[in-house]
């Protein structure tokens, strides 16, 4: 997806706040935090959200839901935190490939949305 801004963050050709990366994922800081800590975890390989989640692709999910516990330990979230993703624009996705955000660092509001 040669248009997708997280693509680029993907490959380098956006300049990002990075707190993880490996050969399958990268987490960086969100541009507009919600909260003390807001890190975005996204697979590498363009995904435009949970909708097209599959059996082919799912095992970058679990890598990512595998490494999120590591990245909130180290951001000192030990009271908790939220991951969040948002399918669609009624949803309010804005950036179409797939990503979780994970919140923390405050008393996070117990609504949902
Ligand atoms: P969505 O609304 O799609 O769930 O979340 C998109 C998130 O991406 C927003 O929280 C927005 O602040 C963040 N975002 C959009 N463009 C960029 C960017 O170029 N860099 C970073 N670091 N975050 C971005
Ligand atoms: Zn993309």
């Amino acid at each position: 997806m040669s248009d997708c801004v997280f693509c680029k963050i993907a490959k380098g050709e956006i300049p990002s706040d990075k707190v993880y990366e490996d050969d399958k994922i990268i987490a960086f800081k969100d541009l507009n935090p919600m909260a003390p800590v807001h890190i975005l975890f996204i697979p590498k390989e363009h995904i435009a959200n949970a909708s097209e989640i599959t059996a082919e692709n799912s095992s970058v999910i679990a890598h990512i839901f595998e490494t999120i516990p590591k990245i909130a330990k180290e951001q000192g979230l030990d009271s908790g935190y939220r991951v969040i993703t948002n399918c669609g624009e009624e949803a309010g996705q804005t950036v179409f490939h797939l990503h979780f955000h994970l919140i923390g660092g405050r008393c996070l509001s117990t609504q949902m949305a």
